[in-house]
């Protein structure tokens, strides 16, 4: 007979047991999430980093000289359970949708992604994904998730446990978001998602501002979905953590982002991509030279808002076949103004921060989880270098994704 608490004790001994050989790397430059380093070493012990600096006499490190070191990336907004084949029976949705993702989990890591925020889900399959993940059961990226989003009661979304009308309802649904085991809170403010652009307000002030207050009293961060600038201009004056997507915003919404230092989360180039598998996605070709138009139109709210000092994470808004094209967000970023080392802070220290951990997740610092990513070129000099040449990952201590040979 299996005892499930034995087996439990057994396998965190054997993932231990996997992390206790302590292993240093040689990299050609590392930048830590602060500062670069030439012709340095980086030592691991247990899954954590314990040094960067000049490599030890005697020392006998694996040989990563050809490349550069960064930190592990971290997309601050993915739909790691949205699938183009859905799983087709009601029962047991949630087991097939997580057995469907797999695919994008390991995508997502050979792109230099160890972590994810994860904004909206069904069955709560983001759930278990992470869980599976965390316990070593599954290769993929580690997950911080929202469960189901909250949206009204309109067609589209509404309908599934995630609605809500109300300032009671709003409430429910967030408590009942966290006791299920979410990480984060995830709202949809207003209307826009895949061929509609359009960016109607749906919550009222009232009832944004319940969902961020009742986030924040059990400790979760909130973000919130919208496209124009109407629900983006109650979501800051709420206190939302981050607006994703938001096109248009006005001048005095954009300033007093920068004042509370709320994130901005642009995904601009989600669009992009649904642009260009329209006949994938069975979008009309007349769907093409709207999408682009709204990627004009977000590149250009995205300039306004890092010209204006607000903080920036990187979201892809990864969904469908997108996985593996996480990072490409990173070049619309240097296009709105930013140096490569900018776009890199908003994947990495910039991204930790919004997520709650930049205590160990986003740098290359000692103590920190030892999250490295091996890129070949210079990352500070060419942001392509992180988006097309990510050649070894290391997640958490072990390596999990290797093109070095
Ligand atoms: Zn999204």
């Amino acid at each position: 007979m299996i005892d499930p608490m034995l087996h439990r004790c057994r396998s965190a001994v054997l993932l231990y047991a996997l992390h206790a050989t302590a292993a240093s790397y040689h990299f050609g430059s590392v930048w830590d999430g602060a500062k670069v380093w030439k012709d340095a070493c980086i030592s691991v012990n247990s899954g954590k980093i314990e040094s960067v600096g000049p490599c030890a006499a005697g020392d006998s490190p694996a040989d990563l000289t050809r490349f550069y070191a960064i930190p592990g990336l971290i997309d601050a907004h993915t739909h790691m359970t949205y699938n183009l084949n859905e799983p087709v029976a009601q029962a047991g949705r949630g087991a097939a949708t997580v057995y469907l993702s797999q695919g994008n989990a390991r995508k997502t890591l050979e792109t230099g992604v160890t972590t994810v925020r994860n904004l909206g889900a069904s069955d709560y399959a983001d759930i278990a994904m992470r869980d599976l993940i965390n316990n070593g059961l599954m290769a993929g990226p580690r997950m911080f998730v929202s469960g189901y989003g909250l949206t009204i009661s309109r067609g589209g979304r509404g309908g599934g446990p995630g609605t809500a009308d109300g300032v009671t309802e709003v409430l429910k649904v967030v408590r009942a978001q966290v006791g299920a085991g979410a990480d984060v809170i995830k709202m949809y403010g207003s209307t826009g998602t895949g061929r509609d652009l359009t960016g109607f307000q749906t919550f009222t002030y009232d009832e944004i501002k319940a969902a961020v207050d009742a986030a924040h009293a059990l400790g979760k961060k909130i973000a919130i979905h919208t496209y124009g600038p109407d629900c983006a201009r109650d979501a800051v004056r709420a206190g939302a953590d981050s607006i994703e997507h938001a096109t248009g915003l006005d001048e005095a919404t954009i300033a007093e982002m920068a004042r509370r230092k709320t994130f901005y989360v642009p995904t601009i180039d989600h669009n992009r991509y649904y642009a260009d598998n329209y006949r994938k996605l069975n979008y009309p070709e007349r769907a093409v030279a709207e999408l682009n138009a709204f990627v004009q139109r977000n590149l250009e709210t995205a300039r306004q808002a890092f010209h204006a000092g607000v903080r920036f994470a990187m979201g892809s808004d990864a969904v469908y076949t997108m996985f593996g094209e996480n990072t490409r967000e990173l070049g619309w970023f240097v296009q709105a103004g930013m140096t490569p080392q900018q776009a890199l802070a908003t994947a990495t220290t910039d991204g930790a921060d919004l997520l709650g951990v930049a205590d160990r997740l986003g740098a290359l610092r000692p103590g920190y989880l030892a999250d490295i990513v091996a890129v070949e070129g210079d990352p500070l000099a060419d942001i392509k270098v992180v988006i097309d040449r990510v050649r070894w990952v290391m997640k958490g201590g072990d390596v999990v994704v290797d093109k070095t040979k």
